[in-house]
């Protein structure tokens, strides 16, 4: 503790309010409630505040206390909500490592927003979820639009097997690399959706089917092709951009295109919805696995000790089963879908079980499925067969070197706004997992672009409008800053 008498009890105390405006600073600022905090550099702010305390307090040594306040909040918090997991803190950078403010480009940017708005509320009032031909037909047609105004080369290929065509762009500039933005255009929810709850706005957050996941990110990347059209921005060798129709249900369709387009590629941005200000470094691979238990029918009234209970015998694996999980590995295997039994008076001769899989380490596939079969040989049903396979449906978007410098790259954008940018590793999986190489440094992957928002795949789905502006700047102080970037 201080000693202290006479001024030095009043200079203390005000030592004492500094460092509690500080940390009641920092308690808001961890609250997450952002209009709460002062338009000015958190930075800047810290500087000053422990500047005043050390100039107020006794003795020169600097305060341990108000440094350890300061500390938990001065890295960017990467905690996510249900739909993402921690991935570690991204180390606050000095103010002077902010890509500085380019006012003109972000007032453009923000002038932008109504008209990225208007094109938000029109694509989410069209239906486009996965195989609704009609609603990806009209979406597609949107985009190819916006995509033509601006100059770009369209294609359209079948995403055969999945309904609707992947669109794709491209644009020639000046520069020295080749950047892709990519995002899917269609949703997981059934026709009548968008006419039962339309787009609507409530002060700053919208909603609607689809709002955040992904016509949010859909807006914001044309928008910002729009706005570079008009700035003249054309500082890449080449600006591709994807549209996939499929991505909700694995893109059966369009993850060949999307690799294929990708892998010629110096970086590549995805605009699904982060769930706050951050970026995505990380998405997990998905997998299934299916059990399939063969027995013998026979009357279950008449009979029953002539047949063998493929449902028991399902059940008794499925439980079995249960834990081939490994959360240290971040690999999570859960049932999902059990079929047995057509009529109740037949022992059922076939079951099936699905549960879904989720990894990041590719290795994962191998010991689950070995795994499953070491513990699916012992049965409770005699003569009953069981087999049990693992089948990978998209591939993880693993940690590495490449994005975290993207990721890098965008913090010191939002620093220049006086924004925080925090990275996270999300659970679920996208298209990310399609464009990214494991092993290979080229393309550098960078996801969680688009609109912040959450609920996603619910009624509750929401975006944040307030978003839109930032992002279209990012964006495009992205396509600047990479299209002529060194090798
Ligand atoms: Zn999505």
């Amino acid at each position: 503790m201080w000693a202290s008498s006479g001024p030095e009890t009043v200079r203390v105390a005000r030592w004492y309010v500094d460092a509690g405006a500080l940390s009641l600073y920092y308690a808001f600022a961890d609250s997450g409630d952002r209009a709460m905090l002062p338009p000015v550099r958190r930075q800047w702010l810290f500087v000053v505040l422990v500047g005043a305390a050390i100039s107020c307090r006794p003795g020169a040594a600097s305060s341990p206390a108000v440094i350890a306040t300061a500390a938990p909040s001065a890295s960017v918090s990467a905690s996510g909500g249900a739909s993402v997991k921690p991935s570690g803190t991204t180390p606050l950078l000095p103010p002077a490592s902010a890509v500085p403010l380019d006012r003109e480009l972000f007032a453009a940017a923000q002038a932008e927003v109504a008209a990225a708005l208007r094109d938000l509320e029109e694509l989410v009032n069209i239906d486009s979820g996965t195989g609704d031909a009609d609603g990806l037909a009209k979406v597609g047609a949107l985009l190819t639009a916006r995509l033509s105004e601006v100059g770009a080369r369209v294609d359209m290929t079948s995403a055969a097997p999945s309904v609707g065509s992947t669109i794709t762009g491209s644009l020639r500039g000046s520069g020295t690399r080749d950047v892709l933005l990519m995002i899917h255009f269609d949703t997981v929810f059934a026709p009548g959706e968008a006419g039962r709850r339309p787009f609507r706005r409530e002060g700053t957050r919208l909603f609607g089917p689809g709002v955040a996941d992904a016509k949010g990110g859909a807006a914001i990347l044309l928008h910002a092709l729009a706005i570079a059209k008009r700035r003249g921005i054309t500082g890449y060798r080449t600006l591709s951009v994807l549209f996939s129709p499929d991505e909700e249900k694995g893109s059966p369709g369009s993850r060949d295109a999307i690799g294929r387009l990708a892998s010629s590629q110096d970086d590549v941005l995805s605009y699904e919805p982060p769930d706050g200000e951050r970026v995505i470094v990380a998405t997990n691979g998905i997998g299934q696995v299916e059990l399939v238990v063969k027995g013998r029918s026979a009357h279950a009234g008449a009979a029953p000790e002539q047949g063998r209970n493929a449902a028991l015998e399902l059940a008794h694996q499925v439980l079995r089963l249960d834990h081939l999980g490994d959360p240290a590995k971040g690999t999570t295997v859960n049932w999902t879908v059990l079929a047995s039994g057509e009529r109740i008076n037949i022992i059922p001769d076939l079951a099936r079980a699905t549960a879904d899989l989720r990894y990041s380490d590719p290795s994962e596939l191998n010991r689950v499925e070995h795994d499953a079969q070491q513990l699916t040989r012992e049965h409770l049903v005699p003569d009953t067969q069981v087999s049990v396979t693992v089948i990978d449906r998209r591939p993880p978007f693993a940690k590495n070197p490449a994005s975290e410098r993207l990721a890098t790259l965008a913090t010191r954008v939002y620093l220049g706004l006086d924004r925080e940018l925090g990275t996270v590793a999300a659970r679920y999986g996208t298209d990310a997992g399609y464009a990214y190489r494991a092993g290979r440094a080229r393309p550098a992957v960078l996801e969680g672009l688009g609109i912040v928002g959450g609920g996603l795949h619910t009624s509750d789905e929401w975006a944040d409008a307030g978003s839109i502006g930032p992002r279209l700047y990012l964006t495009l102080k992205l396509i600047e800053l990479l299209g002529n970037a060194p090798d």
